[in-house]
């Protein structure tokens, strides 16, 4: 019973995240059941693991004629295990918005678009969007037609503006700094998506006090807000990963305020683009050439 509910369960980890959905990993429970572990039992014995009704001896293929839809394919839609299948995140990261926030309007679309396209299923992500885990193929250019015209349809997944942040100093009592308006005017500066493409994989995180809510201590680009004698004020990290390639990122050096903290993002990935070699992501070039090219630039 214990080997089935890991297996189950790892296969619906292994759905929870379009990035792993290649991936395997295990989630292992005690070898005796305990009371923390009750809701998993439980949900186990409702089914909530088991596969939907998948149909079988669906088409692949996909019109890839449209130019945008084609983009949004590639950088938001993921292998399924089914076939016929995919696995589609919805970004709630348009230019210049609030990282997650979607309107209530927004919110009723992607209910009634999980029920007609994905087993009535949507899940919440970490990352502050939302992913449809079963959508058929043959049905992601409607879905996408309707994610466009509602402003959902921004193709940024895990690039530079698909930023983490915390509510900050806007709505949280324990905050040092405002994360918000520093995510906005870094999705801002970078809003042209060939440069976002052109820069590749590049998570960037933003919490606005140590409590890191917004896991800026593992982005490949983290900021940290601090309080400097009362007034607001931002680290830089480079080099943090919540990937397998797990890491802490490290603090560039002297804080910025809200306007030098973009300019000093914007320095960084500035030497990536100079040092980068062929497929090196941002946090590959990092981990190579080590921070002082980084800081030179930044501070130099
Ligand atoms: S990191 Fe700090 S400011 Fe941000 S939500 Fe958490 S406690 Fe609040």
């Amino acid at each position: 019973m214990l080997k089935r509910l890991v297996a189950t369960v790892a296969l619906a980890g292994l759905m929870a995240s379009p990035a792993l959905a290649q991936e395997k990993f295990k989630f292992a429970l005690n070898w005796f059941p305990v009371g923390d572990h009750a809701a998993y039992w439980v949900a186990l014995d409702k089914g909530y693991f088991a596969d939907p009704g998948f149909e079988t001896g669906l088409s692949g293929d996909i019109d890839r004629s449209d130019p945008d839809f084609a983009l949004w394919l590639d950088q938001n839609v993921h292998a399924h295990k089914q076939p016929g299948y995919a696995i589609v995140t919805i970004s709630l990261k348009p230019t210049g918005g609030i990282p997650g926030d979607a309107s209530a309007d927004q919110i009723r679309l992607m209910a009634d678009l999980a029920k007609a396209h994905s087993f009535d299923e949507l899940r919440v992500t970490h990352a502050q969007n939302i992913v449809l885990p079963h959508v058929k193929k043959a049905d992601l250019y409607a879905l996408w037609q309707k994610l466009d015209a509602a402003g959902l349809a921004s193709a940024n997944l895990d690039l530079i503006s698909d930023i983490i942040a915390c509510p900050g100093l806007d709505y949280c009592s324990l905050a040092n700094a405002r994360s918000i308006p520093v995510a906005q005017k870094i999705s801002e500066r970078f809003a042209d998506l060939g440069r976002q493409r052109e820069l590749g994989e590049l998570k960037l995180k933003i919490s606005g006090c140590i409590n890191a809510c917004g896991h800026h201590h593992a982005g490949h680009i983290g900021i940290l807000g601090v309080d400097r004698k009362g007034v607001e004020n931002y680290q830089l990290l480079l080099g943090g990963s919540e990937g397998a390639d797990t890491s802490l990122g490290t603090i560039t050096g002297p804080g910025f305020n809200e306007d030098g903290i973009v300019d000093a993002v914007e320095k960084a990935t500035d030497v990536y683009l100079a040092q980068r070699t062929d497929g090196e992501r941002f946090l590959d070039t990092y981990r190579r050439i080590g921070m002082a090219p980084f800081k030179e630039a930044i501070y130099g």
